[in-house]
């Protein structure tokens, strides 16, 4: 039997700042050689720590309205008073291909992709044990000043009540449980009789000749 070729799908991850999201998905990342990152545009300032890129691509506001008015963000949103967005192109050719990418994204963007393009999604939700923990995870990030750290606390509650939104919510009590869930998650959400069904129709065909 041949490798059977299949749709790609879109695995967005949201959660609150500091529930351990990032991590996730730069562990999916590296162990997952058929997942690509969607690299956002961002007006927000570069962290120490980011790449130009790699992380986020960093723009004016000008340069961003200018894409996002002319159709070339596939979803947007403001968020800690600044704006995000996913580039359309990249997405596009990635699912043409049959290959798989993984959104870092908030609800407002999560929500948009659902309306957009709802069959392809694979929706993931991120909750932190405790809010103790996710100010202490955030603090010990040291990279965001305390007024900001604040501000992030304050969003998160609001980010939390769209949980309801996501096909899979997950605690991240134990940061090694939550990756294996979400790998789960993946390995069987590939396997969905949906994103296969051209190919496996043929195989049954073939089968039943
Ligand atoms: P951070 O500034 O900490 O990198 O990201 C802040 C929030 O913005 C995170 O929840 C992240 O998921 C979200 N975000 C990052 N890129 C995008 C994007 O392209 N679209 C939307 N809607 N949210 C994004």
């Amino acid at each position: 039997m041949q490798p059977m070729l299949r749709r790609g799908l879109m695995l967005v991850l949201s959660s609150p700042s500091g529930a351990g999201k990032s991590t996730i998905a730069r562990n999916l990342l590296r162990d997952d050689p058929d997942l690509s990152l969607s690299v956002s545009v961002t007006t927000r300032p570069r962290r120490g720590s980011e790449i130009d890129g790699k992380d986020y691509h960093f723009v004016t506001e000008q340069a961003f309205l200018d894409m996002r008015d002319n159709g070339r963000l596939l979803e947007w949103a403001e968020v800690h008073g600044n704006y995000y967005g996913t580039p359309m192109t990249p997405v596009q050719a990635a699912m043409d291909k049959g290959q798989d990418m993984l959104f870092d994204i908030d609800w407002q963007g999560a929500r948009q992709m659902f309306e957009a393009v709802r069959a392809d999604i694979v929706s993931v939700f991120i909750l932190p044990p405790s809010m103790e923990e996710l100010r202490a995870r955030l603090e010990r990030r040291a990279e965001d000043s305390p007024e900001i750290i604040t501000q992030r606390l304050e969003n998160s509650r609001n980010e939390m009540r769209h949980w309801t939104e996501y096909q899979y919510p997950l605690v991240n009590d134990d940061l090694d449980k939550c990756f294996a869930d979400v790998k789960a998650i993946l390995r069987a959400e590939r396997l969905a009789r949906d994103r296969r069904l051209m190919a496996v129709t043929d195989f049954v065909e073939s089968l039943l000749e």
